[in-house]
């Protein structure tokens, strides 16, 4: 008897070899093989008479051969043409590939075979003729050839994506051998009351379905991923990630957090720092933040909002609040360099109360970094700012309040479970630098509240996006010069080049000396990741005060940077730029109430998911519709680089298509929870065959 957990050896069919090739493509026990889904399924129950044939449509027939013969073409080499018949009409099936030439001698006249493939009208003669079908030869009496036969002909037939060098048909046959010593029943993890509510199928039938539907089963919803047993794997995986999200939600709510006040001095404080007045949504998100900092247990919030919607200040009324309660807060940024933009930001916003704010940068003296880790056990320091580092390392808090984290979806599920496990319980702000798909929102952030700044500050006009190319460049110049004319400033930015900051450095370098002789009349700045911090607050301030006109830089502006009076964002080599970054850099411009611009340069030759990607941005300005794009584009695990940081891998689940059945699994991962004390021993046998999540965020709800 076989078990999930069996290794894949003992199936019948595979063997001490194929087992070895079937390991090291992940395939390594029987559940493996059985979750590799089939990709595709055909109809090839219903045998077609021949002359019932159709050009242009898949048909499965059962005919005898007529003649068989290999024949020399002067185009396609030697070929076997076959012709069939069944009594009502004849028809042609031909093979191109070597491999069958040599079983010429099988494709006897008079032998049974049973075909299966797209008809075609033969250009030459206007025979009806199969090209390279699938086929399966029998012969009389040979009763577990015809058995075997039954796996490709005469059903619902599986199509198998390659794997190990094997072939549709050989996985078939391994697929059949595993489900007929399969242990009946299997221990399935979903309970019986859930399967019973949905018509999920029990795990025994439903594995065998997926693979071996049966004549009930619609070819339709096989396909499109919708037939029961689909619907309750996918629901699994789900089902799975949002226990864990559920567990730790309730931990956390029992958990006795850091709990602050609010009183009219600390409204007043707040307020000092506000340069305008916020808007509803910027209101209604604070209050959120607020209820929970006030709440018992600890805040575990996700902030999300466009580029340019105003999430900055909101984050920083909430440290302000954090501090006035005598409490140390700390903001977490995924790279050094955002790290400083926000140290510059932090530094300028809260000047007017006073803060001592520390910084954690790369390269710091030791004696240096000794200094800033007593002043933050001695509560001296209140803001400190710093990556992830400032966490791991043994760094000690006097009394850490609040954490933001700045996440530009750099830090995946599970480091920040790890991240938020770490300390006493503080207040947690995760906030996102461009939107990220609700789906996608649900899986990496499924424990979190969610806050959304749906509204942009007033005053706002429009940026208008254009793609130009080489040939462009003297307009694009131009286009430069009449906004320079007018008053207004520019950035340049060159993207990273396969991470090398030397190489990185250069092409913006280059593009400042081209940009210097175009416009020698203008201040060009140039601005990249190897100046020393108090150059580039020097050019930044310099920018900012409209002392420059063209600021070139590498993608260090992309987050932070704020200069209302900028109108053009020049993006060069765009065709590099991820979606979520481009939104990020034009997000630069249109902060104030000039028209402003946003020029995308690409060579003339690009990519198609490239110009897909120009295309978004030119068509539209709204981060939460090109989140989606890029979503669709890329797929879940590449987007803005979530594979390295812990996004979980599905099996057979699919993020954007299977949405209603993520909110499912979620409604019914919060009932199991709420219900009792069974969710944790459901989730143990859950992850026993899962991969979906790791050890580490398992470990994370105790
Ligand atoms: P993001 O959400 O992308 O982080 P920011 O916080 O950087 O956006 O805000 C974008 C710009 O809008 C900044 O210049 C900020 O000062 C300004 N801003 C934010 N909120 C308002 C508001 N309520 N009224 C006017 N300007 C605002
Ligand atoms: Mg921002």
């Amino acid at each position: 008897m076989l078990r999930l957990d069996t290794e894949v050896q003992f199936v019948k069919g595979v063997g001490p070899r194929r087992s070895v090739l079937l390991t090291s493509r992940g395939v390594r026990t029987v559940g493996d093989l059985l979750l590799r889904i089939p990709r595709a399924y055909q109809d090839r129950s219903k045998f077609v008479s021949l002359n019932a044939l159709q050009p242009g449509h898949e048909a499965a027939v059962h005919a005898r051969i007529y003649t068989s013969r290999a024949i020399q073409t002067r185009t396609r080499g030697r070929i076997l043409d076959v012709v069939i018949t069944d009594g009502t009409s004849f028809a042609h099936a031909k093979w191109f590939h070597g491999g069958y030439l040599q079983q010429a001698r099988a494709f006897a006249a008079g032998r049974d075979v049973v075909l299966y493939g797209r008809v075609d009208r033969d250009n030459y003669d206007s025979q009806l003729v199969f090209f390279n079908p699938e086929f399966e030869l029998l012969s009389e009496g040979n009763e577990e050839q015809a058995d075997a036969a039954s796996l490709d002909i005469g059903r619902i037939v599986p199509i198998y994506e390659e794997l190990a060098g094997l072939t549709s048909r050989q996985l078939r046959r391994i697929v059949w051998a595993a489900l007929g010593d399969l242990a009946d029943p299997l221990d399935d993890p979903v309970p019986p009351s859930i399967r019973a509510e949905h018509g999920f199928p029990d795990l025994r039938a439903c594995l065998q379905r997926i693979h071996f539907p049966s004549a009930e089963d619609s070819i339709e919803d096989l396909n499109q991923r919708k037939s029961p047993s689909h619907r309750r794997l996918i629901f699994e995986e789900f089902f799975l990630l949002e226990l864990v999200f559920a567990l730790r939600k309730k931990q956390s709510q029992i958990a006795e957090g850091v709990r602050f006040q609010t009183d009219e001095k600390i409204r007043a404080c707040v307020k000092k720092i506000l340069p305008f007045h916020p808007t509803s949504a910027q209101k209604r998100v604070f209050k959120e933040i607020v209820d929970d900092l006030k709440a018992p247990h600890p805040m575990s919030r996700l902030l999300q909002g466009d580029v340019g919607s105003g999430k900055t200040i909101v984050a920083f009324e909430s440290i302000v609040v954090a501090v006035e309660n005598g409490y140390q807060a700390a903001i977490m940024a995924p790279t050094e360099i955002l790290a400083e933009q926000h140290y510059l930001n932090a530094k300028r916003v809260l000047a007017p109360l006073g803060y001592s704010i520390g910084v954690l940068r790369r390269g710091i003296k030791k004696a240096e970094k000794k200094k800033l880790f007593e002043a933050l056990a001695a509560g001296e320091i209140q803001l400190v700012i710093g990556t992830h580092v400032l966490v791991e390392e043994s760094t000690v808090f006097k009394s850490l309040g609040l954490v933001v984290i700045d996440e530009q979806h750099r830090f995946g599920v599970v480091q920040r479970l790890q991240l938020m496990a770490k300390g006493a319980r503080p207040n947690t702000l995760v906030m996102t630098a461009t939107p990220i798909p609700r789906t996608l929102a649900m899986t990496l952030y499924g424990d979190l509240d969610l806050s959304v700044i749906d509204e942009m500050p007033p005053g706002r006009t429009p940026i208008r996006t254009s793609h130009a190319t080489e040939k462009d460049v003297s307009e694009v110049h131009r286009t430069l010069a009449r906004q320079m004319e007018k008053g207004r400033q520019c950035y340049a930015v060159y993207p990273v080049i396969e991470e090398s900051e030397k190489v990185d450095m250069k092409s913006a370098t280059e593009g400042f000396e081209k940009l210097s002789k175009v416009f020698p009349d203008r201040k060009v700045a140039l601005l990249h990741g190897r100046l020393k911090s108090e150059e580039k607050e020097a050019i930044m301030r310099s920018f900012a005060a409209g002392e420059t006109d063209i600021l070139v830089s590498t993608t260090v502006i992309e987050v932070g940077v704020d200069v209302a009076n900028a109108t053009v964002m020049l993006i060069e080599h765009a065709e590099r730029f991820g979606l979520a970054q481009l939104h990020q850099l034009r997000g630069r411009v249109g902060r104030g109430s000039e028209a402003s611009l946003c020029v995308l340069m690409t060579p003339a030759k690009i990519s198609d998911t490239a110009r897909e990607r120009i295309r978004a941005m030119v068509s539209t300005t709204d981060g939460f519709r090109l989140a989606e794009v890029d979503l669709r584009l890329r797929g879940p695990g590449e987007l803005a680089g979530t594979r390295q940081s812990g996004l979980p891998e599905f099996r057979v689940a699919n993020l954007m298509e299977d949405t209603a059945l993520l909110a499912l699994a979620q409604r019914e991962a919060k009932k199991w929870v709420e219900s009792g004390d069974e969710a944790l021993r459901l989730l143990a046998a859950l992850a026993e065959r899962s991969s979906t999540i790791s050890a580490t965020a398992l470990a994370t709800v105790g």
